[in-house]
C-alpha cells in the first residue's frame, strides 16, 4: 500500500527544507513527505496525487501563501482531495498579531484551512509536532484508519446495518463496515456460515452474530452483564455531553455510577464534526473526539455505560428510583440525573420516514459524509446546525442544496455561517421552500420541494436528505408527576411551578425536577442553554447536588460503614 503523503509549501527554501526534514524524521516510516516551493508546482503536485488515487493526510503552507493565490491553493487541495487536513504555517508567536489572527480567523471562516501551525523553533519542537499529530489522528479517525475490532457485513442501503454502523461509531468501538458482495464481504461471511442473515456482525472473539439484537450489540459494546442485580448510588439517563459530565464527576467522586444510553455515546454532539466553542481546543474538536475521550475518562474512574438500552419509566419506591429499560431490564439507584437531550423534529412525510438511515438522516452528516462524494444532497433546516452540515457536506458531494422554509437566513442563522455559505461553491439554497413528499425503490431518489412564494411542488433527484428543523425533548417516557414546560422541557430548582406535587420541606435544589432526587441536566431542561459547554457543567453541578442529596438523607438514616460513600471532592 502506498503511504499516504504529507505535502510542504513554502517559498522560503531554508524553511521549506527544515519543516520537510523534521516531518521526515518523525513521521517517514508511516506517510511519504513531499514538498514544493510555489503555488503552481504545489497545485502540480496535488494534481499527480490525485491523478495516482494517492492519499493526501496534511498540507501546510505557509503565511505567506496565504494570500489569493494560496488561498486558492488550499481550496483546490480541498476539492482534489477532501479527507486532507490544510495547516496554514506562522511564525512562532504571530497568532497574537492583528493581521496574522485575522488572516488565521477569515481562513477557518472561508473554510480554506483547518487551523494554523507554528513553524517549528527548537529541536526537537513538541508543540509543532503535537500540532502534526492532532492533525493525522482527526485525519485517521475520519479515514477509519484506526484498528478495527468488529467487522459489520451488510447491504449498501440497508436501515440496520446503518444503525448498528451508527451504534459502534456511537459507543467509540473500532469497526469497519463491507458490502456483502465485496471481496472482503465474502470472506467474512465464509466465516459466519451458510445460515447467517445479514446483517452480519464478527467479534473480535471470533463470534459472529446474525441480525444481532440490540442486547447482544449492548454486550459487545461492554455493558456489563449484571447491570440489573447491582446497587448504584445515581443512575444517568443519557450519554451525551451533560450524562458524560456527571459519569465522570460522579465516578471520580466515589459514587457508584451507571450511564444508560439509547444509542451510543455523545448524543446531539456526536453529529457535531467540529465544536470550535468548547473552553480549552484551540483547533477546535470533533464531537465524537470529545466524547470518546469523556467516556474512556468516565470508564477509567469506574463508571459504567450500557448502550443500546432504551429507558422507558421511572418510579419511586420509598427511597428507590427505579428505572424500567427496553429488554426487560430494571435498574435501581438512591438519585437520578435526566440527561436526555432533545433530538430533531421530524418532517412527517410518511415516505421520507421509511427511508431513515436509506438516505434520509435526523441530525448532522458523520460517518455517511465520506460515501456522498459526487452525490446531490439536500439539507432542510435554517439555523445553526443546518448551516454547518452544508458547509461540512460541500467538501463531499456535487452539490449541497439548503432547503429553508423562511423567507431568509437571517433569522435563524448566524452571520459568519451565511457569509461562509455565500462564500463555498457547490451551495445553493432555497428559501420559502418546504420538504413534502419523496422516496425511492429502498433508498431515497427523490424529494418534493414545495415553494410557498410559488405556489408549485417540483420533484428533484436526491441522494441524501439531512433534516435539522427543531428540537423536540427526551421526556415523552417519564412520569405525569414530573412537571415540565408546553414544549415538554423539564421545570428544575426555582421553576418548578408552585412546587407542583413537591412533598418535602426544603425546596427542589437547583437542577432537581418536581420529584425529589430526580435531577436534570443539559438540553432537556427547561431554559437550558444550548451548548456543549453549558451541558458539561450542568453534568458537573447535578453531581455535586446528588452528594448533597445523599448526604442529607445518610444523616437521617445512617448508613453501616460498609456503605459509606466517598466524600465529594
Ligand atoms: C449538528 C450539531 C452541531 C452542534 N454544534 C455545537 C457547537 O459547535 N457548539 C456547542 O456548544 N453546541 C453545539 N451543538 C449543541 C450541543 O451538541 C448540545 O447542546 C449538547 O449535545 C446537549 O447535550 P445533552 O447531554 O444535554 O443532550 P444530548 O446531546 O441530546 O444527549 C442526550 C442523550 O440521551 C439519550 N437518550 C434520550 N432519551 C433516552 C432514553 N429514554 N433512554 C436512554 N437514553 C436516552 C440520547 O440517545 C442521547 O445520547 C450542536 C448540536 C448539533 C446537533
Amino acid at each position: 500500500m502506498p503511504l499516504p503523503v504529507l505535502l510542504v509549501i513554502d517559498g522560503d527554501q531554508d524553511a521549506l527544507e527544515d519543516v520537510a526534514a523534521r516531518l521526515v524524521r518523525r513521521y517517514g516510516l508511516d506517510y511519504r513527505v513531499e514538498s514544493a516551493s510555489d503555488p503552481e508546482q504545489a497545485l502540480g503536485a496535488l494534481a499527480e496525487l490525485a491523478d495516482a488515487g494517492d492519499e493526501l493526510a496534511l498540507v501546510l503552507a505557509a503565511t505567506s501563501l496565504s494570500d489569493a493565490t494560496g488561498g486558492g491553493l488550499l481550496q483546490r487541495a480541498r476539492q482534489l482531495h477532501p479527507h486532507a487536513k490544510r495547516g496554514l504555517m506562522v511564525a512562532q508567536g504571530a497568532w497574537a498579531d492583528p493581521p496574522t489572527a485575522e488572516t488565521i480567523v477569515d481562513s477557518i471562516a472561508m473554510g480554506r484551512i483547518d487551523y494554523y501551525v507554528p513553524v517549528p523553533a527548537n529541536a526537537p519542537d513538541e508543540v509543532f509536532h503535537h500540532t502534526i499529530s492532532t492533525f493525522l489522528l482527526e485525519w485517521a479517525t475520519e479515514r477509519r484508519k484506526v484498528p478495527d475490532t468488529v467487522h459489520i457485513v451488510g447491504e449498501e442501503w440497508s436501515g440496520r446495518a446503518y444503525e448498528l454502523r451508527e451504534t459502534f461509531e456511537r459507543c467509540a468501538v473500532p469497526h469497519d463496515f463491507c458490502l456483502a458482495e465485496s471481496d472482503e464481504g465474502r470472506i467474512l461471511l465464509a466465516r459466519a456460515g451458510p445460515d447467517a442473515k445479514l446483517p452480519v456482525m464478527l467479534l473480535p472473539d471470533g463470534r459472529a452474530l446474525s441480525d444481532p439484537s440490540n442486547a447482544e450489540i449492548a454486550e459487545a459494546a461492554g455493558a456489563p452483564a449484571d447491570f440489573d442485580e447491582r446497587d448504584f448510588d445515581v443512575v444517568i439517563v443519557g450519554a451525551g455531553p451533560a450524562g458524560l459530565s456527571a459519569a465522570v464527576y460522579g465516578a471520580s467522586e466515589g459514587l457508584r455510577t451507571l450511564v444508560v444510553d439509547e444509542g451510543g455515546i455523545g448524543g446531539q454532539a456526536r453529529s457535531s464534526s467540529l465544536i470550535r466553542n468548547y473552553l480549552g481546543f484551540p483547533r477546535g474538536v470533533s464531537g465524537h473526539r470529545l466524547a470518546e475521550q469523556a467516556y474512556e475518562q468516565a470508564s477509567v474512574f469506574g463508571a459504567s455505560f450500557v448502550f443500546m438500552h432504551r429507558v422507558t419509566a421511572l418510579s419511586r419506591s420509598r427511597e428507590q428510583l427505579t428505572l424500567s429499560l427496553t429488554e426487560g431490564r430494571r435498574v435501581s439507584a438512591t438519585a437520578v440525573i435526566l440527561a436526555t437531550g432533545a433530538s430533531y423534529r421530524r418532517l412527517g412525510v410518511p415516505t421520507l420516514e421509511a427511508l431513515t438511515g436509506a438516505g434520509v438522516f435526523y441530525g448532522g452528516p458523520a460517518s455517511e459524509a465520506h460515501a456522498l462524494s459526487g452525490a446531490d444532497v439536500f439539507v432542510a433546516g435554517g439555523g445553526n446546525s443546518a448551516g454547518q452540515a452544508v458547509l461540512y457536506l460541500a467538501r463531499y458531494a456535487r452539490r449541497v442544496t439548503l432547503i429553508v422554509r423562511g423567507a431568509s437566513l437571517d433569522a435563524g442563522m448566524s452571520h459568519y455561517l451565511i457569509q461562509e455559505i455565500q462564500a463555498t461553491p457547490g451551495i445553493d439554497v432555497r428559501i420559502s421552500t418546504t420538504v413534502v413528499g419523496g422516496g425511492g425503490d429502498g433508498r431515497l431518489r427523490q424529494l418534493v420541494l414545495r415553494d410557498a412564494s410559488v405556489g408549485n411542488d417540483e420533484t428533484v433527484a436526491a441522494d441524501a436528505l439531512f433534516v435539522l428543523i427543531g428540537t423536540r425533548p427526551h421526556t415523552d417516557w417519564l412520569p405525569p408527576d414530573i412537571a415540565r414546560d408546553r414544549t415538554g422541557f423539564l421545570y428544575t430548582g426555582e421553576d418548578v411551578p408552585n412546587h407542583d406535587g413537591w412533598l418535602l420541606e426544603r425546596p427542589p435544589s437547583a437542577l432537581e425536577t418536581s420529584m425529589s432526587r430526580v435531577l436534570a441536566a443539559g438540553d432537556v431542561r427547561h431554559g437550558s442553554v444550548k451548548r456543549v459547554a453549558s451541558a458539561v457543567g450542568e453534568g458537573s453541578i447535578a453531581v455535586q447536588l446528588v452528594h448533597n442529596l445523599l448526604a442529607a438523607q445518610q444523616s437521617a438514616e445512617p448508613r453501616s460503614a460498609a456503605g459509606a460513600r466517598a466524600r465529594p471532592r
